[in-house]
Order: C-alpha cells, then structure tokens, then sequence
C-alpha cells in the first residue's frame, strides 16, 4: 500500500532544506533576481553542506537526483528520491533559481545518478553538472536530436549547438545528448559528459529571461570536441527494441523533481498570500462550503487544494521509483499537474494581493516569473499530457503525436 506520510528518516533533512532556503536562499533572493549573471557567491558554504547531507544518506536536499537501487526488493521503501523530492521542495520555497544554481546539484548530475554505471558513478563524483539536450530546431522532440557523436579510436568527437542550458556556465561538465547514427533513430540518441576545458568545447553567450534569473542559461557549441569513449553514459550499443529507454530513463527521476520545484515555490506563493488575507480579515474556513464564503477566501481553497493533488501525485512519483516502479505516467502527470498549478496559483495569487502583489516589495511578483519554466523544462505541459494521453491509451509516440 502507498504511504505518503513524510517518513521520519526524511524529517531532519527537510528541516534542515528548509531552514538554508529561509536564512540563505530568502534573504539573497531579490538580489540575484536583479543581478542576473552574477554568481550568487553566498551559495558556496551552503553547497558544502548539501554535499554532507548527501553523503550521509540517500538523496539530498539538492536537485542531483538518486540512483534506483537494484537490492532489497522488499518491503515499502521511502527512499533517495523521496528525500530528494522532499528537500527540493523546501529549498525552492526559498528560491527556486538559487537551488538551480547549487555547485554539483544540476540536472546533469540527476542524468549521471540515472543512467551511469558504477565506475562512471565514481568518477564524476563531486562533478557540478548542467544537462545539454535542446538544440535550435530541436526542443519538445529530443528524438529529432542533430548534434553527432563519432568514434575516434578510443575518443567521441562531438559536434553540435546546444541552447538554453541551465547552470551552463557554471557547471564543471555537460551531459550532452548527441546521436551515434542519425540513421537509427532515437536508439542511437546518448548521453556524453563533457568537462569544461575540454578543446571545442565553447559557452557562447547567455540568455536574459522571465524568471529564475539567478540562474545562468548558457548556448553551448561543440566543435570536433573529443571526449574519452568511456564518458558515455550507459551503454554505446544501439538498440532499436529499447528505442530511447536508456535517456528517458532520466527523466523519470528529473520529472519528479521539477514538479518538486513547482510545490515549493506554489507553496511560498500560498502562504505569503494567506498571511495577507489574514492581515486584511478574511478568514478560510475549512469547515465551509466555498461558495459560502469571502470571494478571496473561496479562490484561495481552490488554489490549495491544485496544490495538494500535484503534491500528492509527486510524492507518489517518488515514492515509485524508490520502490522500482514503472514511474512514467505517474512522473508526467505530477510534472503537468505542478507545473500548470505553480502558474496558475502563483498568478492568483498576485491578484488577490493587488496592487501589492505587482511590486517588487513582496516576492509575489518574482515567483510568477519563475514559475513559468517549471511548466516548459523537462517537457513542457503539452508534452507531459502527450505522454499520459500515450500510456492511459496504450498508444506508441508513432501513433499519437
Ligand atoms: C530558462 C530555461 C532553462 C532551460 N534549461 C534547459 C536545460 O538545462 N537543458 C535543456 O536541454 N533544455 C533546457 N531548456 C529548454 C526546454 O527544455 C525547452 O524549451 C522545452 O523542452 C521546449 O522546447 P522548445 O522551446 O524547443 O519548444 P517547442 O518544442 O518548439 O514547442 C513550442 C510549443 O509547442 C508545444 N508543442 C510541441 N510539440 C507539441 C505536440 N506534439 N503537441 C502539442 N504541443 C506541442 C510545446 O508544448 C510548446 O508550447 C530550458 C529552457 C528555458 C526557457
């Protein structure tokens, strides 16, 4: 049976999430909002930290994800990407761009927990790493992946344009998607680590953006990049049956956490605007019917309660892959439900702030901008309702598209 209770082996690690996103992430917020490109130096301390609480269990209060464990099949397990799921909602409650913006805590480092092997887990321990899969003419559809990878002897050479990376400056590596075999479709599609440094390898501008303005989002060009054969992510072999399972499985563990991200910052929007209709007397009584109350106090209850279902559908993707479960469908129904929720929610609530709402004295304003990439990274709402629509009809992506 699922248990969606907050395990008590989680409660430590979310206190303490929640207590850098109050006194670290809360106080620097409006600050690295207006200074996009600067790098938020205060973070340093904080992501030695995390990397403590990492090392001392399952999962982190980060975004790197967790690797699924193929031992102890029994039992329920709240596990790594419970924990993980759990901390990153905190974390974003304080600041969403700032957690994106965490040394070693990118989403390429959740691809490398995904789908490395051991001795690839191990090298690129401690690696800060930014995710590479959207090119200029290719985004919603990474089967339609052109940069290509070539083997050399014993080295990849890649080649390729990748646009709007995040953390792509910062990172100390890229995972990027490239094809082996434009001829094979996308069982040819794998995933590369490549280190900053490495010759043909070029960060060539950064984008200005809506929101999550802390965080950098970086054009990458590689050029006759050579990186060693073994920096290929799980297996080289190219095998049309399994089609893209080897790089989707990646997004089973990143969908979760994004839809993670959207809770905290839904969750910082809903309170701040509860407090202010508190201040300004309109009561929510959970006991009522909505219809029999104050206008604002019926919009608000409706707002938790999208809350409440695209928290409890995370939980539930989470809990899933802790215990090695199929997790697809459950992973992009949280992703399309938190990310319309986190708009939809943290918009209204600008409103019913009013004018206050608009301005830059409360963060209001701010979590409506950063809310947006959370419903278009790691698929965007119309792809997440694709793949449910494709699983709940039994349909393949040929069919259905
Ligand atoms: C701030 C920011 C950070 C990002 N970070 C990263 C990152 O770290 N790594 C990375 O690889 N990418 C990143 N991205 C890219 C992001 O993942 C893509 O923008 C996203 O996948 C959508 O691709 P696209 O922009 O090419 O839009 P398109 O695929 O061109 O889609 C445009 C619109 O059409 C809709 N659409 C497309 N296909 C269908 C369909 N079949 N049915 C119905 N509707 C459809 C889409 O939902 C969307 O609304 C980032 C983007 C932004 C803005």
């Amino acid at each position: 049976m699922i248990n969606l209770e907050i395990p008590k082996k989680a409660q430590t690690l979310v206190n303490q999430a929640y207590q850098a996103a109050a006194e670290v992430f809360r106080p620097i917020s409006r600050k690295y909002d207006r200074a996009e490109h600067s790098y938020p130096a205060e973070l340093d301390m904080l992501a030695a930290l995390l990397d403590g609480l990492n090392s001392s269990g399952e999962g982190g209060a980060g975004a790197a994800g967790v690797r699924r464990r193929e031992d102890d099949t029994k039992g329920n397990r709240n596990g790594g990407n419970l924990s993980t799921v759990l901390g990153a909602i905190e974390m974003c409650w304080g600041d969403v761009a700032l957690l994106l913006s965490m040394p070693r805590q990118g989403l390429g480092n959740a691809a490398i927990a995904s789908v490395a092997n051991d001795e690839q887990l191990q090298r690129f321990a401690g690696v800060w790493a930014a995710m590479a899969i959207t090119e200029p003419g290719c985004g919603s559809d990474s089967a339609a992946i052109t940069a290509t990878a070539t083997l050399d002897g014993d080295e990849y050479v890649l080649n390729g344009e990748k646009i709007f990376v995040t953390a792509g400056q910062r990172a100390d590596a890229v995972v990027v998607w490239a094809t082996l075999d434009k001829s094979k479709g996308r069982a040819a599609i794998k995933s590369f680590v490549v280190e900053k440094g490495t010759p043909g390898f070029e960060v060539v501008r950064l984008e200005h953006k809506l929101g999550i303005r802390a965080s950098d989002t970086a054009v990458l060009r590689f050029e006759n990049c050579r990186v060693p054969k073994e920096n290929l992510l799980g297996t080289p072999e190219i095998d049309t049956s399994k089609g893209f399972a080897g790089v989707m499985q990646t997004f089973d563990n990143t969908r979760p956490l994004v839809a993670a991200m959207a809770i905290g910052v839904a969750r910082a929007a809903l309170e701040e605007t509860g407090r202010l209709l508190a201040e300004a007397g309109v009561t929510v009584d959970y006991d009522r019917p909505a219809n029999t109350q104050h206008a604002a106090a019926a919009a608000f209850l409706q707002l938790e309660a999208d809350y409440e279902a695209a928290y409890l559908l995370t939980l539930e993707s989470a809990w899933m892959a802790d215990n090695r479960k199929p997790n697809s469908l459950q992973a992009s129904m949280a992703k399309a439900k938190a990310g319309r929720s986190v708009v939809d929610i943290t918009l209204r609530c600008v409103e019913l702030a009013g004018t206050l709402g608009y301005t830059e004295e409360l963060l209001l304003e701010k979590w409506s901008r950063d809310a947006k990439i959370l419903d278009i990274f790691e698929g965007t709402q119309q792809i997440q309702q694709l793949i449910v629509a494709r699983r709940l009809l039994g349909k393949t992506s040929a069919e259905l598209k």
